[in-house]
């Protein structure tokens, strides 16, 4: 068997043969976030053969990822490796015939027409809303599928845009929740198998999609709970006839270039993140609790995150804003400092 007859277990179901498994390799997927479930479907993707994919990832490895992002290793957490670069050599070691782009940088409004040119799906590997809205105005402006998944403890959502004939993201969720009001992955905590049922949901859902079988994507939103043992299909039906996005074209996470940037804070080592919204400090006092020793004075939350590191070996601190600001003490990297802010506050 050569090299070349990798494929011959996918090329043998029926719908995708030879001409599918061509068509395959010449698509391009864009995983945007590298997490638990861009690693999971980078993974599937490399093995199936598409020709091109994208990583894009802002954060680094670190050792409480280990258990569910399973392209990272133990190495990779004790050098701080960009999740994006880390992702990518494991990948390319799995499958040399394919091209794998990686990009260590926060995908912005500003920054995504240059790092999702000339792809054919987008796959949300994303822990924030913010950067999904964003790429829901993309995808249906531009018209590419966008395989949006939220997985949080065991149980998760799932759902594939097909711009134009689905419903998308904000058909169903006009607006994305408040900032720090909802639990995230680093809060509540998460199962790698949650994850894997996500992940192989956007994965066979790109696979028809690139090998020419669009018309076999189920228009629902899948919902799960792995613990309770339930699951449901919901049908979506057609694009909301109100949507701001795809009824009245009005892409304002894309057009969000005025909204003030997370700025690193000169000479004290620390990144300010402008926020979305009031924060109720209360609430996430309540979260935080198990992260680190963390006490409110007025209008500031302030705490040490006993997980984080900054550069000198100390912990991150955080200072947390009713206004929805927030300073991240102990890193002059805006990335990262937006990363450990989504994971820890959520947007
Ligand atoms: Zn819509």
């Amino acid at each position: 068997m050569t090299i070349s007859d990798r494929y011959h277990r996918q090329r043998l179901v029926a719908d995708i043969g030879d001409d599918g498994q061509h068509a395959i390799g010449k698509g391009h997927v864009a995983i945007v976030g590298v997490g638990a479930l861009g690693c999971m479907s980078a993974d599937m993707l490399t093995r199936a053969g598409v020709g091109t994919i994208t990583l894009i990832d802002r954060d680094i490895v670190e050792f409480t990822n280990l258990q569910r992002q399973v392209l990272f290793t133990e190495e990779d957490a004790k050098n701080h490796q960009p999740k994006a670069s880390a992702a990518a050599e494991r990948l390319k070691s799995i499958n040399s015939e394919i091209q794998i782009n990686s990009h260590v940088e926060d995908l912005t409004s500003k920054n995504i027409d240059r790092l999702l040119e000339g792809v054919d799906i987008i796959i949300d590997g994303l822990d924030n809303f913010n950067t999904r809205y964003i790429l829901n105005d993309y995808s249906v402006k531009n018209k590419i599928p966008f395989l949006f998944a939220g997985v949080i403890g065991a149980s998760g959502n799932v759902m594939t845009i097909i711009p134009n004939a689905t419903p998308c993201l904000r058909c169903l969720f006009p607006e994305p929740p408040p900032a720090g009001s909802q639990e995230t992955c680093d809060t509540a905590g998460v199962i790698a198998p949650a994850i894997g049922i996500a992940a192989s949901c956007q994965c066979s859902d790109a696979i028809k999609i690139l090998s020419n079988n669009i018309n076999r994507v189920s228009p629902t939103l899948l919902v799960f709970d792995l613990w309770n043992t339930q699951s449901s299909r919901f049908e979506t039906g057609c694009p909301n006839e109100s949507c701001e996005c795809c009824s009245k074209n009005n892409y304002v996470f894309l057009q969000s270039n005025s909204s003030p940037e997370a700025a690193v804070l000169c000479g004290q080592n620390a990144v300010q993140i402008p926020g979305t919204g009031p924060i109720d400090l209360e609430q996430l006092a309540c979260r935080l609790k198990s992260q680190g020793s963390f006490h409110r004075t007025g209008p500031i939350l302030r705490g040490a995150l006993n997980e984080e590191l900054s550069d000198e070996g100390n912990s991150v601190v955080l200072l947390c804003f009713e206004d929805g600001r927030a300073i991240i003490h102990g890193t002059n990297d805006v990335g990262r400092a937006k990363a450990i802010f989504a994971r820890f506050i959520g947007n």
